[in-house]
């Protein structure tokens, strides 16, 4: 198809570059960086000569799913919004005015019309309109004998008297057209492994369009001149891509950013709580533990969640797990840190400071020591503490008897006598134990809640809180 005026074509829904949509009330980059559709700051030659006149633009396309009347093509696209209009009958498909015949998926289209930036593909179910429509018809009145004969096509004597209501929308999803997206988004990919990951995003993007409410602050450092490393045409169509989603989707993506940042997650929002590269938190009964999320997949009813945390034998080495976090079926919203693993920047209760100084107690104790538990004179000054279940820590120094303890931590030598014991890992961080300062943040915060060492007044090897509360005996 030509992409000259008069195309059936059109984009129905903003924002189309002649018509740029409406200024949001909160934007996600500075104005100067924005694109003005209408009238481009950046002049067609500094693009190449080839660059088409129409600078890119999204295309809705309605597409028309049956797989229940046998009458009825199984898949129709439309440029239109679908619906049963006045006079359709029940033997009628749901359709547009505007059907599209051309092969809007092949390379001769993307040729054609070099301004389509991407698909942006409603599909709708045809049984379910019908359904959802059906008390609407009116059955023309027929002589009796005609009616018996003409028994099998009664459906089509039932007709809508007016223009049936919009229909209900069965899934929406994104597909890159133009090569320069395609290939800009091969690029951000390759960049941004953790927040691309499927090979299938080359070509597309399913709404909700997580891994961009995931990437949007990544996505506008790639229009800031300095830190991109797309053509000025490739970042015309990613900016176009953006542009479409925040302006479709931006009051829900609020919606969901407010509820964060109160520190808590309705049923709606529960698939965009866990982003690439977050830090996420597990309570256990003994302390929280904290994760990198590596991978976490939304399966409708829960993720799956691989992360890592930091583990120590006498060196450090990433400890990799598979966590599974589901939504509490029987509430709307919930506090997040009430769930069974939650993002730790969305927790309001304190639990980073808590982290925090434990890695500093555990990172002391890297190397081997000798220490005393409760000892006024203590080069430590060790605080004893617990964790309930509902994560307030309670000092409980004061309620120990007033003994002294002593302690080795060495985990070196634990490693020597109990050989069994030491699980193969990666060597890949050795040396780091030796380092005078810890890595940065998130470092110490993903130190272990425990730490093994050997007591003298029982003369066991037991496992410590990094604080040195005595755990289980072993
Ligand atoms: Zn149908």
């Amino acid at each position: 198809m030509s992409s000259s005026a008069g195309s059936p074509l059109q984009n129905e829904e903003p924002p189309s570059h002649a018509a740029p949509p409406k200024p949001r009330a909160k934007r996600q980059h500075d104005e100067d960086d924005e694109v003005n559709f209408a009238q481009p700051k950046r002049a067609k030659h500094h693009l190449g000569a080839d660059y088409p006149t129409a600078l890119p633009q999204p295309l809705v396309v309605h597409r028309v799913i049956c797989s229940h009347h046998p009458d009825h093509p199984p898949e129709a696209f439309f440029a239109d919004t679908p619906r049963l209009f006045t006079g359709d009958s029940k033997a009628t498909a749901l359709h547009g005015h505007q059907m599209i015949t051309e092969d809007i998926f092949g390379e001769q289209f993307a040729d054609d019309n070099r301004h389509i930036s991407f698909l942006v593909l409603k599909s709708y179910d045809c049984k379910a309109y019908h359904d959802l429509v059906q008390d609407d018809f009116s059955v023309i009145p027929i002589p009796l004998n005609i009616a018996k004969t003409l028994s099998k096509f009664k459906s089509h004597f039932s007709v809508l008297s007016e223009d049936g209501m919009a229909p209900e929308l069965e899934s929406e999803k994104i597909v890159f057209v133009s090569r320069e997206l395609q290939t800009a988004m091969e690029i951000i990919r390759a960049t941004h492994p953790a927040h691309f990951p499927s090979e299938e995003m080359a070509m597309s993007l399913d709404a909700p369009y997580l891994c961009i409410y995931h990437a949007r602050l990544i996505m506008n450092e790639l229009f800031k001149p300095s830190r991109s490393n797309l053509t000025e045409v490739q970042q015309l169509h990613v900016r176009c891509l953006i542009e479409y989603i925040q302006y479709t989707r931006h009051d829900e993506f609020d919606e969901a950013d407010t509820e964060f940042a109160n520190g808590v997650v309705s049923e709606r929002h529960f698939s965009k709580l866990f982003g690439p590269d977050d830090i996420v938190v597990r309570d256990t009964s003994t302390g929280p533990i904290a994760y990198a999320i590596e991978d976490a997949t939304f399966d409708g009813r829960g993720f799956r969640v691989t992360c890592w945390t930091w583990d120590f034998d006498g060196i450090f080495f990433k400890s990799t797990n598979t966590l599974r976090v589901e939504w509490p079926s029987h509430k709307d919203q919930v506090r997040v840190s009430s769930l069974a693993l939650y993002p730790l920047k969305y927790d309001k209760s304190g639990v980073a400071d808590v982290l925090r100084k434990r890695g500093i107690k555990f990172w002391e104790f890297r190397k081997a020591a000798l220490v005393e538990y409760e000892s006024e004179n203590s080069a430590f000054e060790l605080k004893a503490v617990r964790f309930d279940l509902k994560k307030k820590i309670v000092p409980i120094a004061d309620e120990l008897p007033k003994t002294s303890n002593r302690y080795m931590i060495d985990l070196k030598t634990y490693g020597q006598m109990h050989p069994d014991s030491i699980q193969a890992h990666s060597r890949d961080h050795e040396g780091l134990e030796k380092e005078e300062n810890p890595p940065d943040d998130p470092f110490l915060l993903m130190l272990p809640n425990t730490i093994r060492g050997y007591g003298f007044h029982d003369k066991k090897w037991s496992e410590y809180f990094s604080c040195f509360l005595p755990m289980a005996n072993f």
